[in-house]
């Protein structure tokens, strides 16, 4: 125990006791007003038949200004009860009871955006995980489920819409109050048992876009977005998305919407994403606002996305919900899998499972590599705010990815069916999950679940040999350890795998079920070590991990030759992308040390770049994924100790050079992409993208016509895609014209809130250390807001996160920047703070001048910081 740091309580998942009464309804009155809003809950309690002998029951409440507390309508004797250290406990308590309190809360002073607050005018609510003891006094955890019923009252002409879970059964006017003239209410009640994370409410003056949805079996749902009046036209995007993911949902997994009406409301202070509250989800306006003029091609699909998991978790979430706060991956892993497959679904499958991976060995790779590494089901926290990352989500979705694979589409969606069947209503367990697709596949998945429990990217070693006429892949599988867990044990990793000729074309493999395609077979690796033994022709290329079978560390010596071949000739996507990037690698890594080789390098890679180019038309999107280098974080990755300067000088003079080698390419890319008339299909979203990474190129190699191109299309945009690539490319690059094409962008979009964000994450991600500059005097700008979450992830999370020459800079001005920023952030919104401190985590890995100078000022946050922080924080000093 460090002396001085504040002590924050440990939560262990082997500590789990259910609860001593459980609810079976609840009726809350919540009464608006300025500066006090009155909350009153009658909970029905019914002791817990596995606890019959309790007569106690503590419930959660933070801040909360407690007026009176009743038992059976009698006002309770302040000897029964104690509230102190945010936990109500009443003793005393018979078998059956209600309990009512009346409290005062003020929403209009919480800027920590969890329980009830105010955006923008406002009223709304976050509560997963743990904001609704913020409201009232609640047993907040996930297994205790009930039916709400709930009257919100408030000021007619600033809240003309109150809105609750469930079917509005009643409204009406209050009579008049004097001075404050005429106010309403209405009484909304949600007939499927939730748990309070899942509640929500909001009041507001609100824009709706209507429309319904006919659900399979017959009955009409209403769907109603909500926004800001201005941004009405910005809502059709989601509409469509949500309708197809509500049909995609009733063919893919037998599910169908159940509540009479689905409310989206758009918020512009949201600490994240979106919030899937049972009939009323909440989202962020960056996951629900898209307009082609306002919005990127990837905001675009960002909010496809962003809708559809929201939807799917109306069954694996809230009809299905989780025990308590490990079994997070069950609800999160699980939906992302689903949006992702619905994703694919609706474009292009090869794509979207290259981005998949992208994102996940780009970013959850590392979180598992680092100070933060945890198990997709942990086995304590401190803050479970901490706990939503991309173990519990990317590499959930990968494990569940996994289990469709072992068993087979069919099976998977038998298991699926058993799943929601006999789990329905009920608050479950990742290992409920596992049993379903033992139940109806017969498989014993024991050891396939150390996946759940083990922390760490497992380093899968391979290498092969020709002998006696055959060809032996031998394959290591060893996982390095990780903070608090020293020894692993062998998963089971299933490796799908081919083999190319000389040709480049795949040999007949005996496919041996598990699923294997044409051509193909997967090995079920289940052991340390395993040797696999073919009968094929010498000379072949493995072709391996396809569709990247399982989440792991490849490690192949793969020949240039070898992945020339992959990049060429083979079927599979994700194998294509990889040997592309292994190639940038290769060439990267020895430029980390001989930057002069930069030209040379490059003119290696020409050959087989030139095949993607000529080959680009066919998906222009998966082109640009194939032409894209590694980022500057994944080299840096690659290199220990790290030093960020040295990475980004080769990073930068392999772009250049590369710009100059191909230099007639990206001119010819940059022009003839050009479209002439807007299109939103994949196919133009492609081209886009194809068209900005060429300009991308075409600037750092230098060339003459960059500028021109660059500012034409800036001048004459078709969509917001078109424009912010133009506006990247002349700022990173420093083309004449950046500094006015700034000016005017933020003109133009000044009430525009979301493009305001991109125009600070644009200047934040300008590589270098000069940058550390521009973010100080944008963190003074009027538009800079330290309340607004997107606000502050698009400037000090950008620079962050994504721009390591400039956080890094050798004399620790970034490092300064960030932790002033990280203090003052965490005053205000402890959660978004922490995750912003994630940021620090390749503290173990720099070099000692660079280490000292972070540590000293991490160190210096964590005296005074929040719970949150001081979590995150602690694991990257302690590492
Ligand atoms: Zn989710």
């Amino acid at each position: 125990m460090e002396t001085g740091y504040a002590a924050v309580a440990i939560t262990r998942l082997q500590d789990y006791c259910p609860p001593a009464y459980l609810i079976d309804s609840v009726a809350l009155d919540v009464d608006i007003r300025d500066g006090v809003t009155t909350v009153t809950s009658s909970l029905s309690l019914r002791r817990n038949p596995v606890s019959p002998e309790s007569t106690v029951m503590t419930f959660n409440g933070e801040g909360l200004t407690l007026r009176t507390l009743a038992l059976d309508d009698v006002v309770l004797d302040s000897s029964r009860y104690r509230y102190e250290n945010d936990l109500l406990t009443v003793q005393g308590l018979p078998a059956t009871c209600t309990l009512t309190s009346v409290v005062d809360i003020e929403p209009e002073n919480n800027t920590a955006l969890e329980g009830l607050y105010q955006s923008n005018g406002m009223i709304c609510t976050q509560c997963e995980a743990e904001g609704f003891r913020r409201i009232t006094f609640f047993p907040d955890r996930p297994d205790v489920l009930a039916r709400f019923t709930t009257t919100v009252r408030a000021d007619k002409a600033r809240y003309p819409l109150l809105l609750s879970n469930g079917n509005p059964v009643a409204w009406g006017d209050e009579k008049s109050h004097g001075e404050e003239g005429a106010r309403h209410w209405v009484t909304w009640e949600d007939p499927f048992p939730k748990p309070c994370y899942l509640f929500a409410l909001v009041a507001g003056d609100l824009a709706c876009l209507e429309d319904t949805f006919v659900t399979v079996s017959g009955r009409k749902v209403a769907l109603r977005l909500y926004a800001e009046h201005r941004d009405l036209d910005k809502l059709d995007h989601a509409m469509a998305s949500l309708k197809n993911a509500m049909r995609w949902d009733e063919q893919t997994y037998g599910r169908e919407y159940d509540l009479d009406i689905y409310m989206i409301v758009a918020v512009s202070h949201f600490n994240m994403g979106a919030m899937e509250n049972k009939g009323l989800n909440i989202f962020n306006t960056s996951c629900v606002l898209a307009h082609p003029a306002t919005t990127t091609d990837a905001g675009f699909q960002r909010v496809e996305s962003v809708v559809a998991h929201e939807y799917f978790h109306n069954w694996s979430g809230n009809r299905v919900t989780c025990r308590d706060w490990f079994q997070l991956s069950l609800k999160e892993g699980f939906t992302v899998f689903r949006d992702q497959e619905f994703s694919a679904d609706m474009h292009s499958a090869a794509v979207k499972r290259v981005e998949d991976v992208d994102f996940l060995v780009n970013h959850q790779f590392p979180e598992d590599q680092g100070p933060m590494a945890h198990a997709v089901r942990p086995e304590k926290y401190q803050k479970i705010d901490n706990f939503y990352t991309l173990t519990i989500y990317e590499k959930g979705a990968e494990i569940v990815r996994m289990q469709y694979h072992l068993l087979g589409a069919e099976n998977f969606r038998k298991a699926t069916d058993h799943y929601f069947e006999i789990n329905d209503g009920k608050a479950v367990t990742c290992d409920d999950f596992v049993a379903s697709m033992e139940a109806v596949s017969g498989y014993d998945l024991s050891q396939f679940k150390r996946w759940y429990s083990q922390a760490g990217t497992p380093i899968l070693t391979v290498t092969d040999e020709y002998r006696d006429g055959q060809y032996h892949l031998r394959f290591r599988q060893h996982t390095p350890a990780t903070p608090g867990q020293e020894q692993k044990q062998p998963l089971v990793i299933p490796i799908r795998l081919a083999l190319l000729d000389e040709q480049g074309a795949p040999c007949a493999l005996d496919a041996g079920g598990n699923g294997a395609a044409e051509g193909e077979q997967v090995v079920i690796m289940d052991q340390a070590e395993q040797t696999v033994s073919f009968n094929v022709p010498a000379g072949v290329t493995p072709s391996l991990l396809r569709g990247f079978s399982a989440p792991v560390v490849l490690d192949y010596d793969y020949s240039v030759d070898q992945l020339a071949r992959l990049l060429a000739y083979d079927s599979d996507g994700y194998c294509r992308w990889n040997a592309a990037q292994r190639l940038y690698f290769a060439a990267l890594d020895r430029l980390v040390t001989e930057t002069d080789e930069a030209d040379a390098e490059a003119a290696a890679l020409v050959p087989v770049l030139e095949q993607v180019i000529a080959r680009s038309d066919e998906d222009p999107a998966q082109a640009a994924l194939l032409l894209s280098l590694p980022g500057e974080v994944a080299l840096g990755d690659r290199h220990k100790p790290l030093n960020p300067a040295s990475i980004h000088r080769a990073h930068s003079a392999m772009k250049k050079a590369l710009g100059k080698a191909l230099q007639s390419h990206w001119l010819s890319l940059s022009e003839n992409l050009l479209a002439t008339e807007l299109s939103m299909d994949g196919r133009a979203m492609g081209r886009r993208q194809l068209r900005n990474l060429a300009l991308d190129f075409l600037a750092a190699g230098e060339h003459p016509e960059a500028g021109r191109l660059a500012v034409e299309l800036f001048e004459l945009p078709l969509c917001m895609s078109e424009e912010l690539g133009a506006l990247r490319a002349l700022v990173h690059h420093g083309l004449p014209g950046a500094d006015q094409a700034l000016t005017q962008f933020a003109d133009r979009w000044q009430d525009e809130a979301l493009v305001m964000d991109q125009w600070f994450a644009v200047q934040a991600s300008v590589p270098g250390a000069h940058t550390v500059e521009q973010v100080s005097r944008l963190l003074e700008h009027p538009a800079f807001d330290w309340k607004t979450p997107n606000r502050v992830r698009a400037l000090v999370g950008t620079f962050t996160n994504g721009n390591p020459s400039a956080f890094h800079a050798e004399n620790g001005s970034g490092y300064q920047l960030f932790s002033a920023a990280l203090s003052r952030l965490d005053a205000i919104n402890p959660q978004v703070a922490a995750r912003l401190a994630n940021g620090a985590a390749r503290l173990p890995v720099l070099e000692p001048g660079r280490k000292a100078l972070l540590t000293e000022r991490l160190a210096e946050v964590k005296k005074t910081a929040s719970g949150n922080v001081v979590e995150v924080l602690g694991r990257i000093l302690a590492s």
